[in-house]
């Protein structure tokens, strides 16, 4: 299991306000955690793209509304909520995540859920966003530790990106991903140093990760299927953090 160490306060000069994509999910949300205790005004984004799991929309509000009401420091850093309307994404990706089909993996390794460079339009749009907000970071929970064969996810798909839309936007862009590094386990245990016991409830109770969007089936991890690609990572990495905690 790889280590967390937080050093709450800390921000890249000059750059106090901060745009966090937040897909309603347990890295995102972790990610946000982050994101308030290193920057002075904090907003976020979501992508409405035809996902099979549209429960994560609905998920996000309620995280963010618990959020705000167990941490007042937080709240108070949190400001607008930004939801994008990405249908055509959908209608030309074909996969997995937006039609009823199983989850595969082809000859490369890559999940049928794969839509081809959605970082890559996440973040443009979120450059976008951030430039009329004067929100000059960018923050992601893209992880190439779990990455699972995402090629958008990777650390130097990221900093290319960077620099294209510092380049492309006329002004700095910084693209911040904290848990490029870590594991599933190092996750949680980061909620856990950013937000104690509060924090980890809120994640576990209230963020989605099923690719089937179930929240029918309660876990000591979450709610899901269980048996999906991502409800596996997700109890994995808690079966872990919570053996290396006792
Ligand atoms: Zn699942």
């Amino acid at each position: 299991m790889s280590t967390f160490h937080p050093s709450p306060g800390t921000s890249t000069a000059g750059h106090h306000r901060a745009l966090v994509l937040f897909s309603g999910g347990q890295d995102s949300a972790t990610t946000l955690a982050w994101a308030l205790t290193r920057y002075s005004h904090v907003e976020t984004i979501g992508f409405d793209y035809g996902q099979r799991h549209a429960v994560e929309l609905e998920q996000r509000l309620v995280v963010l509304d618990k959020v705000r009401a167990a941490f007042p420091a937080w709240a108070a850093r949190l400001g607008e909520d930004h939801v994008l309307d990405l249908s055509d994404l959908g209608r030309i990706s074909d996969t997995a995540l937006t039609r009823d089909a199983e989850i595969a993996f082809d000859e490369q390794g890559l999940p049928s859920t794969f839509v081809p460079g959605r970082n890559l339009l996440f973040f443009t749009y979120a450059a976008a966003i951030a430039f009329r907000r004067d929100l000059t970071v960018l923050v992601g929970g893209m992880c190439e530790t779990d990455y699972s064969g995402y090629p958008d996810c990777r650390d130097t798909t990221l900093k290319s990106l960077q620099a294209s839309l510092t380049l492309g936007m006329g002004r700095d862009v910084v693209i911040e991903t904290p848990l490029m590094w870590l594991d599933k386990a190092a996750t949680w245990a980061m909620a856990d140093a950013l937000g104690g016991t509060p924090l980890v409830e809120i994640i576990r109770d209230d963020t989605h990760t099923c690719y089937l969007g179930d929240r029918d089936h309660a876990h000591a991890w979450g709610h899901g299927c269980g048996t999906c690609p991502a409800c596996k990572l997700r109890a994995d990495g808690w079966d872990t953090w919570k053996a290396h905690r006792l």
